[in-house]
């Protein structure tokens, strides 16, 4: 682990290639500066870190506008888009009544109808649309008292010493798609448009990454061609191939880099870690208060197999919430540390580091613990404590090493790690995984555990570099989580049976978790950055909205309910709490992620002693926190969560041996997607039947993790969910390619590619980090 080192695919086989260059002008490596000038090439750095030419056009338009189909004038109607050939009857400048500034207003004629623009603010334009010239213009059509107008249209005048434009030109202008850019306030879609264009007028011939026997049996366009048609389509079919063809290409770099990955792993040595007779981890099982579920001693032996293996083990381990994945990491863990070798659990949250500490110190007992010396590593530590685990973690001392992210700072440096565990895979995403594992130096064995379990095809043709283990069984006197819609809408009085039901639990003695979507009141959000459109083109899926991170997970798209409604928070719940009869005496406790880490261990350390009876939070106790006395849980505004996070929150209780209930409360209205997610989580017990579920709901969703990685991925338009046979074709494809001669050294604007997929990786891992 240790010093970031640069990402290579095959450290010291294919020397790194110089990738797609240009013969003549711009290549995909330049950076933008020199082309588009400093100017937007700032903005465009300051809204979104591009650097590079690849950068740039590789921003996608998110969807395509057209203008509309040619109307005459007298036969438009509100609410259409259309374009219109028309003349400029007259021109009025006059002040705003409300505000400053100025409405310029624009009369036009085609002879049968007139229709009037409106502009705000841009007096300027009254010099080129003067009386008498002719041209075409497009827009939306609205009714402004009384009359049809077209604000702010999109337009272009004709040169009168060419005269009019014929009839079909005037339709190819009107129906050429206009790309859509993810835009923001500081950097409008029309101003990347205009960068791409001059990028694209700049850039020379380029190198496939696709090879050309792959590209003909697809019917693909070149790389060049299909950018060209993606930023500068004249059709919408010529966007649609050009989508296509760039989803192809994902798909092939990425299974080329999980394919080599994978030989790599294969090919490179690790050191063999066995289980002694006698040793630890039959220690461990001997004092073990119940015995291993048939699933959890099958998947150790495949650990253990895999780990006494002279080549790096790399298994996926999936296992519904509750399934004891736990245990299983010590047990390997174990046989990892029998020849003093060390090891990293791997979690998301420092709520959970310290929770996993705690537990894993009580399972050890003080024997082991105290030979193993698990040390906790998170960004929470005071610089002294910090110093302490960095020396116990440099001399070896510590074989357990358990933290969050900051694990994999420069600082950490281990004598001898052995294993690495990524608990909660889930919460990581694919890419950061990606960047997790090249910072091994001794090629440790990797375990990654997630409960959010993935279809057996999306897991062969996604993590196809791991092997994968399950947990189907479940520890024994687990009772399923009884689940209840709370439907607010229809039934407004239910609300008080939530209180009388907490007031329950609590004088039985137990613990309520009342989670809510966000910390503070919020007013709701206003508009969107791009209103009623979809965001994907493609598939005409609801436009994402605004997409809410919290500890990293994207929530569902938000505005499902009547818009003004806020979110529940927990500031609201916990004063609604504080100040009902029926809770009167109750502890009630406070937790989310913008506490103090102190704080948020403090509180969460009293909740599992139970001194505190009622705890209000946010998500962070989302993922593996046990607190066996927790009975009920009450999800706030269920609809705003995703369906396996909804799963993981109710797994929280019922883990002790009272049965576990789970209220969603929702504000949303039946068959909304949110009212969807939550019914579908409450009628369904089984994990994998809701991950199933889940892919078929999430049309925006991306197994793959790039949504959640934020501004940078090198995943721009492939979705898992819907791209699985072009995967699986891909995957196909890079096997041959890299079992024929030369393999991907035949391939150098492939290997190219795989390079920048991974500095792209590295990069973002290191902006957020
Ligand atoms: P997850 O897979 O969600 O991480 P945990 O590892 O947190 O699940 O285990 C859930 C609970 O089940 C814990 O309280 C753990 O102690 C308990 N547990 C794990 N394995 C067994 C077993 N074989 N028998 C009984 N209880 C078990
Ligand atoms: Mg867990």
């Amino acid at each position: 682990m240790g010093t970031p080192g640069r990402a290579s695919p095959t450290p010291g086989e294919t020397p790194a290639p110089a990738g797609p260059r240009s013969s003549a002008g711009a290549g995909l490596r330049d950076p933008l500066r020199g082309i588009i000038g400093g100017r937007s090439a700032g903005s465009l750095h300051k809204a979104f870190g591009f650097e590079t030419v690849r950068d740039l056009v590789t921003h996608y338009p998110r969807r395509y506008a057209s203008r509309g189909e040619l109307s005459p004038l007298a036969a438009l109607t509100e609410g259409e888009a259309v374009t219109v050939v028309a003349e400029v009857q007259g021109v009025r400048e006059r002040p705003m009544r409300a505000r400053r500034g100025t409405i310029l207003d624009v009369r036009l004629s085609d002879g049968r109808g007139s229709l009037a623009l409106t502009f705000f603010n841009q007096p300027w334009r009254a010099n080129e649309l003067r009386p008498g010239v002719r041209g075409m213009f497009a827009g939306k059509v609205s009714l402004y008292r009384g009359q049809l107008q077209l604000a702010h249209p999109d337009y272009e005048l004709f040169d009168e010493a060419e005269g009019q434009p014929s009839e079909t030109e005037a339709r190819r202008w009107a129906t050429t798609p206009i790309p859509v850019y993810a835009a923001t306030a500081a950097i409008a879609s029309w101003r990347i448009q205009r960068a791409v264009g001059v990028v694209l007028d700049a850039l020379g011939e380029l190198d496939d990454p696709v090879p050309e026997e792959i590209r003909r049996r697809h019917g693909m366009p070149g790389y060049r061609e299909a950018l060209e048609m993606v930023h500068r389509p004249t059709s919408d079919a010529q966007w649609r191939r050009a989508r296509e063809a760039l989803r192809r290409i994902e798909a092939l770099v990425l299974q080329t880099a999980l394919l080599e990955r994978r030989s790599e792993s294969e090919a490179s040595s690790s050191v063999a870690r066995s289980a002694a007779k006698g040793g630890l981890r039959e220690k461990f099982d001997a004092r073990l208060p119940y015995a291993l579920t048939a699933d959890q001693s099958a998947v150790g032996a495949e650990i253990e197999a895999d780990l006494a293996r002279p080549h790096p083990m790399s298994r996926l381990l999936q296992g519904d919430v509750g399934s004891g994945k736990t245990l299983v990491a010590v047990r390997a863990m174990l046989v990892a540390a029998e020849s003093g070798g060390q090891c990293a659990l791997v979690v998301p949250t420092e709520v959970l580091a310290g929770q996993h500490l705690r537990s894993i110190v009580r399972l050890l007992g003080p024997d082991l613990a105290a030979l193993l010396e698990p040390t906790l590593v998170t960004g929470a530590l005071s610089a002294r404590e910090r110093r302490t685990a960095l020396v116990r973690i440099a001399s070896g001392r510590a074989r357990i090493v358990i933290g969050t992210h900051a694990l994999f700072g420069d600082a950490v440096v281990f004598d001898d790690l052995a294993l690495v565990v990524i608990d909660e895979q889930h919460r990581f995403g694919v890419e950061q995984r990606d960047v997790l594992r090249t910072k091994g130096r001794r090629a440790p064995h990797t375990l990654v555990m997630t409960a959010t379990p993935i279809p057996r095809t999306i897991a062969m043709t996604v993590f196809g570099d791991l092997d994968v283990s399950t947990l189907r069984t479940m520890p024994p006197g687990r009772r399923p989580v009884q689940t209840i819609a709370v439907p607010l809408a229809e039934h407004p009085r239910w609300e008080e049976r939530i209180w009388a039901r907490s007031a329950e639990e609590v004088a039985a003695g137990r613990q309520v978790f009342l989670v809510c979507p966000a910390i503070d009141a919020e007013p709701a959000p206003g508009g969107r950055p791009d209103d009623d459109v979809p965001d994907d083109p493609d598939h005409g899926a609801p436009p994402p909205g605004r997409a809410t991170l919290q500890a990293g997970i994207p929530l569902l798209p938000e505005g499902e309910e009547a818009p003004g409604v806020p979110r529940s928070s927990v500031e609201q719940v916990a004063a609604t709490a504080r100040s009902r009869a029926e809770l009167a005496g109750a502890r009630i406790g406070v937790l989310h992620g913008r506490l103090p880490a102190e704080e948020k261990n403090s509180v969460m350390e009293a909740f599992a002693a139970g001194t505190i009876d009622v705890l209000v939070s946010t998500t962070v106790i989302e993922v593996g926190v046990d607190v066996p006395n927790a009975s009920l849980m009450v999800i706030f505004d269920a609809d705003r969560f995703g369906l396996s996070q909804l799963h993981q929150l109710r797994g929280r209780v019922g883990r002790g041996g009272a049965a576990g209930l789970c209220l969603l409360v929702t504000r949303a209205l039946a068959e909304t997607p949110g009212r969807l997610r939550v019914d579908a989580v409450a009628a369904n017990a089984d994990g994998f039947e809701l991950a199933r579920i889940d892919l078929e709901l999430r049309r925006e969703g991306d197994v793959l993790g790039a949504d959640q990685s934020g501004r940078r991925s090198s995943l721009r338009l492939l979705r898992v969910t819907r791209d699985g046979d072009l995967i699986a074709e891909a995957r196909a494809d890079a096997a041959r390619l890299l079992a024929a001669p030369g393999g991907l050294a035949a391939h150098p604007a492939l290997g190219a590619a795989l390079q920048d997929r991974l500095d792209d990786i590295e990069r973002d891992f290191l902006a957020r980090n």
